[in-house]
């Protein structure tokens, strides 16, 4: 499987920079995880095989670029972009993005094929199909609700935690899993803002670190994202010093095989 953290900025050279603003995983080329980066970090050709895109919750920072993701492609889209999230997380779209105020509804709307966007509920503990993956969502610990998954091809089993405090059904399915390769899992805040984190539902190095214990698979990379960027330092530094095998950061743009 092959996993690419799309970037969200750039450098003055045109590279991806290190900061991670958006949150946006591209699976195999064709399946995304959030869509925060979608439509500013894809070339064309990239664009247009993108069918799916899962919405692990409603938060900007995985949105941000989806409704202009859907615009671009609009009159050339010959089959509707899924869009697959939980039934609550659909109402919070429908409610507070494709509205007709903030973006037009797409999922009234049709070009000459026919409708452009349709959106695939996903149930809570179940697998289901997503291209050629198959996929496990459950509920995680954040201020909407939220899903963290386990997406899974014929070899290889990936989990994602999305945003997420200390929670619980996540690492009983985690573990339920038999082999898995990667597991990519939020920090986003540095020890000092425990307090914060604690409120805004997320992890820091310290409670990642305590987390981690729920976790009983072994010699997986385990992939730490959603550093805020203003603090990326600081995170970057605790994670070290916490000496967990496998434990790195993982870097936009760079494409990861598992
Ligand atoms: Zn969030
Ligand atoms: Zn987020």
């Amino acid at each position: 499987m092959r996993i690419k953290l799309l970037p969200s900025t750039f450098d003055d050279q045109g590279v991806a920079a290190l900061e991670q603003r958006l949150t946006c995983f591209l699976i195999d080329d064709s399946v995304a995880v959030d869509a925060g980066s979608i439509a500013i970090a894809l070339t064309n050709e990239q664009r247009g095989k993108v069918k799916d895109i899962i919405v692990t919750h409603p938060h900007m920072d995985h949105i941000a670029s989806l409704p202009i993701f859907i615009d671009d492609l609009y009159p050339t889209l010959e089959e509707p972009m899924r869009v697959h999230a939980t039934p609550e997380v659909i109402e919070l779209l429908e409610r507070d993005v494709f509205n007709w105020n903030v973006y037009p509804r797409f999922s009234d709307l049709k070009n000459d094929y026919g409708p452009v966007m349709e959106y695939v509920p996903i149930p809570i503990g179940q697998p289901f199909s997503v291209a050629h993956l198959t996929v496990i969502a459950v509920q995680v610990n954040h201020i909407v609700p939220t899903v963290g998954l386990v997406v899974s091809d014929d070899r290889t089993s990936v989990a994602f935690s999305s945003d997420t405090a200390e929670t619980e059904e996540f690492w009983k399915l985690v573990n339920s899993v038999n082999h898995l390769d990667a597991l990519l899992i939020e920090a986003s805040f540095p020890n000092g803002m425990a307090r914060l984190a604690e409120v805004s539902r997320h992890f820091t190095p310290a409670s990642l670190s305590e987390e981690l214990k729920k976790l009983t698979h072994n010699g997986m990379d385990i992939m730490a994202v959603h550093l805020k960027p203003s603090y990326r330092q600081e995170i970057v530094q605790q994670l070290e010093e916490l000496r967990i095998p496998g434990l790195r950061v993982m870097e936009p743009g760079k494409i990861y095989n598992w």
